[in-house]
């Protein structure tokens, strides 16, 4: 009788720095569990310059990986050290998956598939306003003008030569940060790209009173969940996306392409990625049981 060679467990990560808070690892060890696939999805700090960066990926790709999400500190990089990379990707100027193979790297942004699987049912198609001008901002833009179809984009930023930059990729209009309550008025959509509303961070101030009832509010943050522009919105009536919508289907391509065949967005997941949250939030305070 001729014995089997064991099977080859499947590995993948994220890398990032720091990345101990990322929720990545709990996502895709859940789609595993479910379906009994044998992978490992690990949480890879990597310092932030390009050497640790080209390094680490040449070791994880000799040591058999199949890919790895990356976060802030590393998007850039990663597009830079991939060998080729999706238009999205290409687009953004940034790429959150690479994907190992023989013949080389591919880079795909996942956070623009993310978001437009969360907000596609919703379809807002006409007028929106994105906050911010960042990385996440430009995935967002380019969710809305090329997935989503937006008619109209406003980009209110901080600093507005940024908000300039971004409208520049996918043909919108750079307004003041001043302007941002008066934008929202006239919006189908306001999508949070800001890091205002994060724990830790200043609250985002916008007045968004003046919205239409079938307007949508996004915000991608999602530490808190229920930051205070949601708060706002679903006292309205409005309809309400938050930041684990994205987070939760960015991380489909990847479990897809690397760890297993089936990556359900669901209730049970969505149940699982908010107690993690929440566990935090306690342990942060100093009342939870490890303290
Ligand atoms: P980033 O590149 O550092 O950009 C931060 C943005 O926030 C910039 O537009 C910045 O404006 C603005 N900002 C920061 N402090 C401000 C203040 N005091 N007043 C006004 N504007 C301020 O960060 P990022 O990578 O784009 O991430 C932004 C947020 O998205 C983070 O909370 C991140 O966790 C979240 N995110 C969520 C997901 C998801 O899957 N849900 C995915 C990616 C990111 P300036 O340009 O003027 O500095």
């Amino acid at each position: 009788m001729t014995e089997k060679a064991p099977r080859k467990q499947r590995l993948a990560g994220v890398v990032g720095w720091p990345v101990s808070h990322s929720l990545s690892p709990l996502i895709h060890s859940t789609w595993a569990a479910r379906e009994g696939a044998d992978a490992r999805y690990a949480a890879i700090p990597v310092e932030p310059d390009d050497r640790s960066f080209r390094i680490r990926i040449d070791e994880l790709r000799r040591s058999g990986y199949r890919g790895v999400n990356v976060t802030i500190p590393h998007k850039e990089r990663a597009l830079r050290y991939a060998t080729t990379a999706s238009e999205d990707a290409r687009a953004a100027g940034a790429a959150n998956m690479l994907t190992f193979s023989e013949g080389g790297v591919h880079a795909e942004n996942s956070d623009i598939i993310g978001l437009a699987a969360a907000l596609e049912k919703l379809s807002p198609r006409r007028d929106a306003l994105i906050l911010g001008a960042g990385g996440a901002a430009r995935a967002v833009a380019i969710a809305l003008k090329r997935r989503l179809c937006a008619e109209r984009i406003l980009i209110a930023n901080r600093t507005r030569a940024r908000a300039e930059e971004v409208a520049a990729l996918v043909g919108a209009a750079a307004i003041s940060w001043e302007e941002r309550s008066a934008a929202a008025a006239s919006a189908d959509i306001v999508v949070n790209a800001t890091s205002l509303g994060m724990t830790g961070e200043a609250p985002l101030d916008i007045d968004i009173g003046g919205m239409g009832k079938d307007a949508v509010v996004c915000d991608i943050v999602y530490s808190p969940l229920e930051t205070r522009l949601l708060k706002a919105a679903r006292m309205m009536g409005l309809r309400a996306v938050d930041g684990l919508e994205m987070l939760m289907r960015q991380a489909v391509p990847g479990y897809l392409a690397w760890l297993g065949d089936r990556a359900e967005v669901d209730a049970d997941l969505r149940a699982r990625l908010e107690a993690a949250l929440k566990a935090r939030s306690v342990d942060a305070f100093g009342v939870g049981g490890r303290r």
